[in-house]
């Protein structure tokens, strides 16, 4: 028996098996961004997770001229991709304006063993990549982080989290930075950013997202990203707005959590970014 939805059901599930589109794409942008911009530091812990996470990042580069560094925390846990998936990584980087970076300045190089086991045991290799992090800060002195939150469902998501509040201390930052943590394998309990993203920003997040080939051939994740980010502009009208109020008008969004560290970490503001608003004061020391 048919239902009143069953055109709209088979619309999303054509939309997840279209033939894929080319890729051969001019950059977002060719402006770069300022010698003096502040800086937009992603910890992305596997690459794919700075365009999976990215619309934040778009949005302070594109729209508020900041640098943005997608710091390549893992390669992924198998030897035979890493090489391709760093490159990878550059040809998303390359198309959303970002710059990509090894956490130990090496090209093609990153971390290993990055998991909450090793956290725990707190071992020899863990605690070097903890000041690797650290020297990193140090060289990129970034005014905002991006990074997966504490229990962000992955263990290296989760891990990446845990070296990044180890590093930060150590990193001495003379600037108050703002922790955005980012939401994909698990939502979070208390997201305070919600921001809406235009059709254009999803499509940009869905092609970087696609240029990391061989991670799309096993699993579309670029082509799920619309859905995830609809069902935010769901949970963000309640979990970031109050329980109960008004719907936002948001079609997409993207949730972040929000910490503040000026030597000791807070608990940043909350707000509801609509399309056309302009950005809270990422740089105000009002926070
Ligand atoms: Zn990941």
């Amino acid at each position: 028996m048919s239902t009143p939805f069953d055109e709209m059901v088979n619309a999303y599930q054509n939309a997840l098996s279209s033939p894929e589109p080319s890729l051969a794409l001019t950059p977002i942008s060719s402006q770069p961004a300022a010698n003096d911009a502040p800086c937009c530091l992603i910890c992305a812990p596997h690459p794919d997770d700075e365009s999976l996470v990215g619309g934040l990042a778009i949005r302070m580069r594109h729209q508020e001229g900041w640098r943005v560094v997608n710091l390549a925390i893992t390669l992924g846990s198998r030897k035979d991709r890493k090489q391709a998936r760093w490159h990878e990584a550059q040809a998303a980087c390359n198309y959303l304006g970002f710059e990509l970076a090894s956490p130990l300045g090496i090209q093609e190089q990153a971390f290993e063993n990055i998991t909450l086991d090793a956290f725990e045991a707190q071992s020899p290799q863990w605690l070097s990549s903890v000041t690797e992090l650290a020297t990193q800060l140090q060289i990129f002195k970034p005014r905002m982080i991006i990074v997966p939150h504490a229990l962000d469902g992955h263990t290296t998501h989760c891990a990446t989290y845990h070296l990044l509040m180890q590093a930060l201390p150590l990193a001495k930052l003379t600037e108050r930075c703002h922790l955005l943590l980012s939401e994909y394998w698990n939502t979070q309990l208390s997201p305070r950013l919600m921001l809406a993203l235009s059709p254009t920003e999803v499509g940009q997040m869905m092609t970087a997202t696609a240029m990391h080939i061989g991670e799309v051939m096993r699993n579309p994740y670029h082509r799920s990203l619309p859905a995830w980010l609809i069902d935010g502009a769901r949970r963000g009208a309640e979990r970031v707005g109050l329980p109960g109020q008004a719907a936002t008008g948001m079609n997409m969004a993207a949730l972040y959590g929000w910490l503040v560290w000026d030597g000791t970490l807070h608990e940043g503001p909350k707000a509801l970014v609509q399309l056309g608003d302009a950005m809270p004061d990422f740089l105000s020391s009002t926070f």
